[in-house]
């Protein structure tokens, strides 16, 4: 069969009914290859944004929201930011602020090859921020990086902060055709009990242990490999329990910036400041999440600060 490339980009809702519960397969290929690419991160930095982008995807897309979901660890390691925005229409983007001596002295002298985390984060917290734009509430979750793997550190977010039971793996890749990321959820489903309200019935645990372990045996390679669908893979899983997929939706690589932004901000920066930045007569601008350069000169940043 012809792989179908949207499949590269796109997130699978689907529902496991024998089990009750629902889930998303979230697969990257273009997406993830363009932020990492662009940026020519080193690899370990690769590897953890590019699982961070499959997390946002995943988290994201189980929201309901009209917005961005921010995805962030900050951290005491090497790499002291990692960052992934999530669009309710999906759009992503995302960054890494790092030091690259720490990053290959962390990759040659440390020998828990399996922790990236405690390697290359350190200490720190991973946020989760859903932004609906002025006059909504901000909603944030925060846990701390504690746990081996970014995986582990999602759990435990979960623990925390999700009354929904949910299931998690993540998978990064570099191929012949570039990055790929991807991510398998699960959730429990709520069930009507007396008076149709929404119940986590106990003697569902076998069933949500049962798809927890059938979760468990997708392989990395099983969840980025664009050879294999998206619909055959949830079919290899969980077909003996009833697996029905829902239409899939699209996810891109898309950065947000503008010269309007940008001059916003400038314009409401001290002239002293902007006088310093300023640099045979124009002042640069570069996006930290898609690399652009802006130019700009000073008269358009002293219309800008007129204007707000
Ligand atoms: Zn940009």
């Amino acid at each position: 069969m012809v792989p179908d490339l949207t499949d590269r980009d796109s997130i699978q809702p689907f529902q496991i009914d024998g089990l009750n519960l629902s889930g998303r397969l979230v697969r990257l290929g273009e997406t993830v290859d363009q932020v990492l690419t662009q940026h020519c991160y080193p690899e370990p930095v690769s590897r953890l944004l590019g699982e961070l982008m499959a997390l946002a995807a995943a988290l994201g897309s189980g929201l309901k929201f009209d917005g961005r979901l921010t995805a962030e660890t900050r951290g005491d390691g090497p790499i002291r930011l990692l960052a992934v925005d999530f669009m309710s229409d999906g759009a992503m983007r995302g960054y890494a602020s790092f030091d690259a001596e720490g990053v290959t002295a962390a990759q040659d002298h440390t020998a828990t090859e399996s922790s990236p985390v405690p390697r290359f984060l350190g200490n720190g917290l991973l946020a989760l921020t859903v932004d609906q734009g002025p006059d909504t509430e901000l909603y944030q979750g925060i846990v701390k990086l504690d746990g081996a793997t970014l995986g582990d550190c999602a759990h435990n977010y979960f623990q925390q902060s999700d009354q929904v039971d949910t299931a998690l793996k993540l998978a990064i890749g570099d191929g012949e055709d570039g990055w790929h990321a991807g991510a398998l959820t699960l959730q429990r489903l709520a069930e009507l009990g007396a008076g149709d309200e929404p119940v986590f019935r106990a003697d569902r645990e076998d069933a949500w242990r049962t798809g927890v372990a059938l979760l468990g045996t997708a392989t990395s390679s099983e969840l980025i490999d664009g050879r294999l669908s998206t619909h055959d893979l949830l079919y290899r899983l969980f077909h003996e329990e009833g697996v029905r997929v829902f239409d899939p939706r699209a996810v891109r690589f898309q950065c947000s910036c503008s010269d309007e932004r940008a001059l916003a901000i400038l314009g409401q920066m001290p002239a002293k400041e902007i006088e310093d930045l300023v640099v045979d007569g124009v002042l640069e601008v570069v996006c930290q999440f898609c690399n652009r350069t802006q130019v700009f000169t000073p008269d358009q940043i002293g219309d800008a600060a007129q204007e707000s």
